[in-house]
């Protein structure tokens, strides 16, 4: 079996830090098993998702050294790899499911759906549809429809119980009554998440989805589709949630949560690589430094812990320092240089003039930052006083 593997965000902003690290282990994966890395854009939600996100998305993908082998701009054999221009089909595998009776209309108003949920919260219930359009006949369906009543789809669960291996979390077993029949198809005939994630996926032929934890609940939903389809669910993997120092959900309260932002603060790239791949997965338990080539050698989903990863900012700063020391002087000033300039120090042109002045400034200095955009504060003295003196010294 050839491994296909996906990562599928929504571009409805930067790339997060969790994100980035679900398309690290999926990317790694892929790498490591010889196999495709997918790219797939999730922007069905219209009113959220912007080029400009997606664009971002890609960029800071592209930053961290993730080449896509198939999706957008690359393309390939299952293309298109925006969810919005597979809507057709998406449209016609819910036809099947509803002339099959595995998915039916409801005709439930928004108001009913709302009291019906506030009073089975009242009772301590779990709140779910209770199955009031479940059995119309088809009769009743064809007139209301052609009325103009409008009307969502919804899957119909079976009875019994369903089961899939995870691969961090072992064998889960659930109860398909716990599974709501749930909306596939909102009244305005846009798709749900749940529903065209399993079309697309399906399609696609991906063979292991590896996401975050947020999604486990999702995933009965989604092995009842394929099922319902007639096709054999891919494996999965739900990697532990991202948290904060706060031990909850990883958000701007305890620090920065997009890539692009750590890039922007002077991140060596591999150290922002290297720590993402640490939340969550270890090369041996001990070596905290470790290389792309050592990831994609050693990864494997089986060892990516099920608790939830706590992203120390201050161990990431350690980890750029340690990064940014190995750098070779000429590389770590180019990759300082944007900064030196930005904090007014030299322009672009006395940098050019002045390479190899700079170069030996840095490696005097690659002991003492951990950022690239350390640099600056730590060199100004040099600036400082008679104009230029130190500078013009030593040309
Ligand atoms: N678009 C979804 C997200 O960004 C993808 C979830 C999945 O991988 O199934 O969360």
């Amino acid at each position: 079996m050839t491994v296909r593997v996906r990562y599928a965000p929504s571009p409805t902003g930067l790339l997060h830090v969790g994100g980035a690290r679900t398309a690290l282990f999926n990317w790694a994966w892929a790498r490591r098993h010889e196999g495709a890395f997918v790219l797939r854009i999730e922007d069905t939600d219209k009113e959220r998702s912007t080029e400009e996100s997606e664009r971002s998305i890609l960029e800071a993908m592209q930053w961290l050294g993730m080449e896509w082998d198939e999706g957008p701009g690359v393309e390939g054999p299952f293309g298109p790899y925006r969810q919005s221009e597979r809507d057709g089909r998406h449209q016609e595998l819910c036809a099947r499911l509803l002339e099959e009776g595995k998915a039916y209309r409801c005709f439930c108003e928004a108001e009913r759906l709302t009291a019906l949920r506030e009073e089975q919260m009242a009772k301590k219930e779990n709140p779910r549809y209770d199955g009031r359009c479940r059995d119309l006949s088809p009769e009743e369906v064809a007139e209301r429809t052609a009325a103009g009543e409008p009307s969502t789809v919804r899957f119909r669960v079976p009875e019994g119980e369903t089961r899939f291996t995870d691969h961090v979390r072992g064998d889960v077993v659930f109860q398909n009554k716990e599974v709501d029949d749930w909306v596939m198809l909102r009244s305005d005939g846009s798709p749900t998440y749940n529903f065209v994630v399993v079309c697309d996926d399906a399609d696609m032929e991906i063979t292991h989805v590896l996401r975050g934890e947020e999604h486990l609940v999702n995933t009965p939903k989604q092995v009842l589709l394929y099922e319902a389809l007639g096709l054999s669910a891919p494996e999965f993997g739900h990697l532990p949630l991202m948290l904060g120092s706060d031990k909850k959900k990883l958000s701007k309260r305890t620090g920065h949560t997009s890539v692009q932002v750590y890039r922007d603060l002077g991140y060596p790239r591999d150290a922002v690589v290297n720590f993402l791949c640490l939340q969550g997965w270890a090369l041996d338990g001990e070596t905290e430094v470790f290389s792309v080539d050592e990831l994609i050698k050693n990864f494997e989903v089986r060892d990516v812990s099920k608790g939830g990863a706590v992203f120390d900012p201050e161990k990431f700063l350690w980890l750029a320092g340690e990064y940014l020391r190995e750098e070779e002087p000429a590389v770590c000033a180019a990759h300082c240089a944007p900064y030196v300039i930005e904090a007014g120090l030299m322009t672009a042109e006395e940098l050019d003039a002045r390479n190899e002045w700079f170069v030996d400034v840095v490696r005097g200095m690659q002991e003492r930052v951990r950022l690239y955009s350390e640099l600056p504060e730590k060199i100004a003295f040099l600036f400082e006083g008679d104009e230029g003196i130190a500078y013009a010294q030593t040309s």
